[in-house]
């Protein structure tokens, strides 16, 4: 009930679909060993961050950054192996770019050729945002189920594509919360097959190692979205999404023309130029993932699932994921809960791969919610 007639009357304009959305859920870590979204735990070398400094202190903060981020991109482009023949558009975070992809086809109800709804489709369980940014921008989302382990259901996969003729298609590779690559063939036949744009988002990169970012030329289709978040700097909240000139130069026409700020484009040119930092530290929780996982097989009670990823999800076999996961933050470490009772997560968390000493808590920490009776 609001509180009265004049909230009541502003508050009516706001859209149902809003009002029915839950907002992102951020956990509050404070005090915990932080394991829940897929942060790096490394900081910068003291010797880059002392550069840093001083970059950051001459930067102009009175004016405006440039509005294309020129520099940045052709730094992304070289890093990032972008194909010469590709268009770069840059967003705050790579959930900026699903904002502004799902804006560009959202303004129909209706596709013209089909008569159908404009939907964008993805992949369940899948990255939520596709989902939220669908339901809030007021287009479909068509979530095709996942199999058992993970990977592609085709069957399901092209009889949604042939009755849905989604305007894009999310593929998260590797997907969140599953951490799994599906097969390249699959990815493919669903990119061929598309009536629309197929995005790969490749956010967990520097840890699957493999990539589409080379098919760019092959298929006018395809978009390749990258992140810097997991790389190591979240805090920047700098994504890109690569892909044809004609489809970028459209995106582009809805990006707010400042939304890379001068701090982020400074720090994000520097960083990039000593891009071997962040490799290093990509390698190491590489490494670090294989022991995990080896650790947490260990333990009889869960179920593991392969990762490609920063990250791992795994089952609680013989107790509630609920009880198992307030016991992991009760001895200071934060995972995330999955929340789910049934479907293909039922029973399932997912921890981030940290530094040696924090996985070792999380270890101790499953081990006596597991053992405790
Ligand atoms: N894509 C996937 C698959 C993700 O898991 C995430 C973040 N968890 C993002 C995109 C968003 O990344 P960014 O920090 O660039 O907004």
């Amino acid at each position: 009930m609001l509180e009265n007639s004049v909230l009541e009357k502003a508050y009516r304009w706001i859209r149902p679909v809003i009002k029915k959305i839950s907002a992102y859920h951020v956990a509050d870590a404070s005090g915990l060993i932080k394991l829940d979204a897929m942060e790096n735990p490394y900081h910068l070398s003291d010797e880059l961050i002392a550069r840093l400094q001083k970059k950051l202190a001459a930067a102009d903060l009175n004016r405006y950054p440039d509005p294309s981020a020129a520099h940045l991109r052709d730094r992304l482009r070289d890093v990032m192996d972008v194909p010469e023949s590709r268009s770069i558009v840059l967003g705050n975070g790579s959930d900026e770019l699903i904002q502004m992809l799902a804006m560009a086809v959202a303004d129909h109800d209706t596709d013209q050729n089909s008569g159908n709804k404009v939907c964008l489709m993805s992949f369940d369980p899948g990255f939520v945002m596709y989902k939220l940014i669908a339901d809030f921008v007021g287009i479909e989302y068509v979530g095709v189920s996942l199999r058992e382990d993970f990977s592609l259901d085709m069957d399901a996969t092209r009889q949604v594509i042939k009755t849905h003729q989604p305007a894009i298609i999310f593929i998260a590779y590797p997907n969140n919360p599953s951490a799994n690559c599906y097969d390249e063939n699959d990815i493919e036949e669903i990119i061929s097959m598309s009536p629309g744009i197929v995005v790969l988002d490749e956010a967990y990169h520097p840890f699957a190692q493999t990539s589409f970012m080379n098919k760019l030329i092959e298929y006018d289709n395809l978009l390749v979205m990258r992140t810097v978040s997991k790389m190591g700097l979240a805090g920047l909240r700098l994504g890109l999404l690569c892909g044809h000139p004609d489809i970028i130069n459209e995106i582009d026409k809805i990006r707010l023309p400042y939304n890379i700020n001068v701090l982020t484009q400074i720090t994000a040119e520097l960083v990039l130029e000593n891009v071997g930092e962040l490799d290093r530290q990509a390698k190491l929780i590489r490494d670090e993932r294989e022991v995990l996982i080896e650790k947490m097989r260990g333990i009889n009670a869960l179920q593991v699932f392969p990762s490609q990823a920063n990250f791992i999800l795994f089952r609680v076999l013989e107790k509630n994921a609920n009880d198992v996961f307030e016991s992991i933050k009760q001895s200071g470490v934060l995972i995330k809960n999955m929340k789910a009772d049934t479907g293909l997560l039922k029973n399932c968390l997912r921890v981030t791969v940290g530094t040696p000493d924090e996985n070792k808590a999380f270890v101790d920490a499953i081990e006596l919610a597991i053992n405790n009776e």
